[in-house]
């Protein structure tokens, strides 16, 4: 990792059992594409996503994995919930039954806090301390 990633929007790990990591970055222009590691080292594209969903087909077809892929500007994976998030989570949205997620620094007209909001219809609720 870098500290001068702020062209990149979004990265994306393969890895291979018998090979090094690949990374590919999309830039924030949102076509700029650039290839680190593997067969195409240094390999340059202006082809944005498109080009991206055929680099992804063509390494996994030739046996690399999708590792990991997460905007920069928030490195951590997010099939796991963030470690941080507090006790007291709604099962669901009282208004809509859709499942509820928990919002750091929710920010509205009124006020500013830790909230859970529903994926939903954002039906909100500030955490009481
Ligand atoms: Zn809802």
């Amino acid at each position: 990792m870098t500290t001068n990633d702020d062209h990149v929007q979004h990265t994306w790990n393969l890895t291979h059992p018998d090979s090094s990591t690949i990374t590919i970055d999309l830039w924030t222009d949102g076509y700029s594409v650039r290839v680190h590691g593997g067969p195409d080292d240094g390999h340059d594209d202006e082809g944005g996503r498109q080009a991206i969903e055929e680099l992804l087909e063509k390494y996994t077809a030739a046996g690399y994995r999708v590792a990991s892929s997460y905007p920069v500007n928030d490195p951590e994976p997010h099939d796991e919930a963030p470690a941080d998030e507090p006790d007291g989570k709604p099962e669901k949205c009282p208004e809509c039954g859709d499942p509820v997620e928990y919002a750091p620094k929710h920010c509205t007209d009124l006020r500013e806090g830790d909230a859970w909001l529903c994926t939903g219809c954002r039906w909100g609720e500030f955490l009481v301390a």
